[in-house]
Order: C-alpha cells, then sequence, then structure tokens
C-alpha cells in the first residue's frame, strides 16, 4: 500500500477554470513528464507515474502482485473553489476506478475527496464507494486546518459509515516557505505534519467517538510514535491545554489505527512493531518517487524479524486495513 499514481494526460484546469496553478503534465521527448503547476516547474516525473503494465512488472521483480494506488498529495488542490476541487477529485477517482475494475487482481483504488467542502466530500464519498474504490487519501491539514476542526467531523463520519478506509498523507508541509533549503520540508516537515494529524484526531476525539473508523498513517506516523513519551507527558502534566476535547490517554489509540513500515531503519521499526503489533503495520513503499522504499520490502526480508510478522506487514495488516480477504487476490 501507499502507492502513487497519476492519469498520463490530464485536463488544463488552470485554462478551463480562469485561475489557480493546477497541476498538468508536459511530456517530453526521453518518455519522462514535467510536471507544471500552473505555469511553473514543478518536478519531473518518470513513466512508472502512470504506465500501469511497466509498474505492476517493476513490482515483479520485488514479488509483489498488488499495489494500493492513490493520487499525488500535489493534486489534492483544497485551496480550490469547491466545485473545482469536485471536479478535480472526480476525473482522478474516475482514472482510479477504471484501472481497479480492469486489473482487480494487481490494484486496489484509495480516491480523493474536495475536503474544503463538507457536502461536497461526502457526496463524493458515496460515489466512490459505488465506483469500487475501498477508502480513500487525505493531507494531513486542509489548508492549514487542523483535522479536529469540526468541519471535518461529518465526512470522517461517513468514511466510517461507509466502511472507507482512510490513509493520511503529510502535505502542504508546517514551515515550508522558511526552510525550504536542503528538502527539509520533506525530511523535517513531513514527519510533523503526521504527527500533527494523529494528535488532532485523537485529543480532537475523533478517533474516540469513531471506533470503527480504520485510519492509517502514512511514514510509519511519521514522529507521532517516536515521540508518544513526550505527548504523553504533555497530557498528564498540562491537561488544561492538551485534554479539553478528549480525557483519554493518547497512548490508549496506539494499535488502534494502522501505519505504513516506512521507515528505511529496521530498528525503528522494530520499534513501531513493538508499539503497534505487526497486524497494524501496512507494506508501504510511497512507489514511485526516490524517498520511498523502492525496493520493496527488501530491509525487511534481510531482517530477523519472524515470518509471522513479515506475512503481517507483507499482506495482513493492508488486507485489515482495507477490510478485504486474500482470497479475491489468489
Ligand atoms: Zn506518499
Amino acid at each position: 500500500m501507499h502507492t502513487h499514481i497519476i492519469p498520463r494526460n490530464l485536463p488544463k484546469w488552470t485554462e478551463k477554470f480562469g485561475y489557480g496553478d493546477f497541476i498538468y503534465l508536459s511530456h517530453r521527448e526521453d518518455k519522462k513528464a514535467d510536471m507544471m503547476q500552473g505555469g511553473k516547474f514543478f518536478r519531473t516525473i518518470k513513466e512508472n507515474c502512470w504506465d500501469e503494465d511497466l509498474r505492476m512488472n517493476e513490482y515483479k521483480e520485488f514479488n509483489t502482485q498488488v499495489q494500493v494506488v492513490c493520487t499525488i498529495p500535489v493534486l489534492f488542490s483544497y485551496w480550490a473553489k469547491p466545485k473545482d476541487g469536485l471536479e478535480v477529485s472526480m476525473f482522478l477517482n474516475d482514472h482510479i476506478a477504471d484501472l481497479v475494475t480492469r486489473y482487480p487482481k494487481n490494484y486496489i483504488g484509495l480516491g480523493t475527496i474536495p475536503m474544503q467542502d463538507t457536502e461536497l466530500a461526502i457526496q463524493e464519498l458515496e460515489r466512490i464507494k459505488k465506483i469500487g474504490l475501498v477508502g480513500i487519501q487525505i493531507g494531513s491539514n486542509i489548508n492549514d486546518k487542523n483535522l479536529s476542526e469540526e468541519q471535518f467531523f461529518p465526512i470522517f463520519e461517513a468514511c466510517e459509515r461507509l466502511g472507507l478506509a482512510i490513509m493520511i498523507h503529510p502535505w502542504q508541509m508546517m514551515g515550508f516557505d522558511s526552510m525550504r533549503k536542503y528538502w527539509l520540508p520533506w525530511l523535517v516537515g513531513m514527519p510533523a505534519e503526521t504527527s500533527r494529524a494523529a494528535c488532532s484526531l485523537i485529543f480532537g476525539g475523533v478517533l474516540e467517538r469513531l471506533p470503527n473508523l480504520r485510519i492509517c498513517f502514512s511514514h510509519a506516523g511519521g514522529s507521532f510514535l517516536p515521540t508518544i513519551g513526550r505527548i504523553e507527558h504533555g497530557f498528564n502534566c498540562r491537561p488544561d491545554l492538551v485534554a479539553i476535547d478528549n480525557a483519554v490517554n493518547p497512548r490508549d489509540y496506539i494499535g488502534k489505527f494502522w501505519v505504513d513500515c516506512i521507515t528505511h531503519d529496521i530498528d525503528l521499526l522494530k520499534y513501531i512493531l513493538k508499539m503497534q503489533g505487526s497486524d497494524k503495520v501496512c507494506l508501504g513503499t510511497d512507489y514511485p518517487f526516490p524517498l520511498g522504499d523502492l525496493e520493496i520490502g527488501k530491509f525487511i526480508e534481510e531482517s530477523d524479524l519472524s515470518s509471522t510478522e513479515v506475512e503481517d506487514i507483507f499482506a495482513n495488516a493492508t488486507l485489515s486495513w482495507l477490510n478485504l480477504n486474500k482470497a479475491d487476490f489468489l
């Protein structure tokens, strides 16, 4: 799980809507594409970002048959006018729905929704369920609003009601403009963003009010699990600041959500496994991007983890997070 995909061709939304820095792919002769944000260059991506057969072949090299795909966070477009955000979401969701319909044993799809408008977000959630996606990916904050804001609660409630899983992906990283050098938004901002999302959902009482909501935090939960001691101590020593909306100790939620295993460090992964239990740690990669685990699961296969733990990480945890049956993929 946790791989990113994009349609080969995107509409020119900036021209169509008449504003904004929507993403557009400018294909090059070397089979790569320049991802343009409005008129500005964002990054160059390779054909394994959109070529479904190439992706399956690259995965075969690591004995991996199934990919859980979702969009690239820069396409969330939460800043757009709600109806335009809905249109972007629908386009991306239809692309993934078509893919999973054609390759039911190789692709599982997560959708995206216009989080900037609660009503339209729920409308698209209902449609996502109908077209065969099993969950959604959302950002760690929405236009700088934390996920504990009441406007988002009906969306989480709808996910629980519809049985749709949620992957929280860091994006719109805090401090972005003041730490661009050294790739710090990715190296420092992303782990902090994921902890921001986990703390917001816990302290805001979202996980308490929706115990059947299946949430997975990217990148092993970012800095949340490594700093749980500090977070719990803060909860205990300053409940007047921390425990104002939920009186339950944050440590009590560990193991009630899922994380992926993207740590690049076996010692950290062992700590995460000890905290979460192996049935709550999914095989994530962040494929096909360079900061991901592109030798999929190799550091786990080369470790001394037990076969049960490896089997949980490689298949069972993702199946339980998404409420899917292994038999459907054999
Ligand atoms: Zn990612």
